[in-house]
């Protein structure tokens, strides 16, 4: 029997329903979901000297937080995971040192990248979508900030996994509960 735990990263833009389908998923297969925009959203609200910093780049939508930061705090979440349970990243890797620095730190671990979801939709879709979502950082200027950000560094990482042949590309376009139904046809 195969034992090896799913490890799945889900890679999209803004609005793509990542997060969404994330937590589907991690209900479905009880995997701990790690949501690096959550985990830095609670960062903001802590008393760390840079709390105030990365709470300005994430308002703003002014590019992405320090790669160093991120990466403490992911190995921070990572350490509460016993290597039986599985893992979904969603909101990370989001550029290529962050991708390989994810790779180092499974590999070290005996982990393995299972599936690496990737869910494209249209510039027109993810204004729609985020506009009715109103987080703070969902500002029109914010927003082209952010889109410009995802296209420069997040996706060369897309690139890295379709590489590494674990990427499943499923449109992210249809309803939640049909792209939900495409994705888990992926599991055997
Ligand atoms: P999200 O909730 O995934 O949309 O993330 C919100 C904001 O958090 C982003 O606009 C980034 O500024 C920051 N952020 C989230 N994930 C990362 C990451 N992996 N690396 C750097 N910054 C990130």
């Amino acid at each position: 029997m195969n034992t090896q735990p799913y490890i799945i990263i889900i890679l999209g833009p803004q609005g793509s329903g990542k997060g969404t389908q994330a937590e589907v998923l991690a209900q479905q297969f009880k995997l701990r979901h790690i949501d690096m925009g959550a985990l830095l959203r609670a960062f903001v609200t802590s008393r760390h000297p840079q709390a105030g910093r990365v709470q300005r780049i994430m308002n703003e939508g002014k590019g992405l937080v320090p790669t160093t930061l991120v990466l403490e705090i992911l190995r921070r979440a990572l350490s509460k995971i016993p290597a039986s349970v599985g893992i979904l990243f969603d909101g990370f890797p989001r550029n290529k040192v962050q991708a390989a620095a994810l790779d180092r730190i499974l590999r070290r671990s005996g982990r393995i990248i299972t599936h690496a979801f990737y869910l494209p939709i249209s510039t027109g879709t993810t204004i729609k979508r985020l506009a009715r979502r109103g987080r703070v950082d969902d500002t029109p200027a914010a927003i082209t900030k952010r889109l410009a950000t995802y296209r420069k560094k997040t996706k060369p990482v897309i690139d890295h996994y379709r590489r590494r042949g674990v990427l499943v590309t499923v449109n992210g376009e249809p309803t939640i509960p049909r792209v939900t139904q495409t994705i888990l046809t992926h599991f055997k």
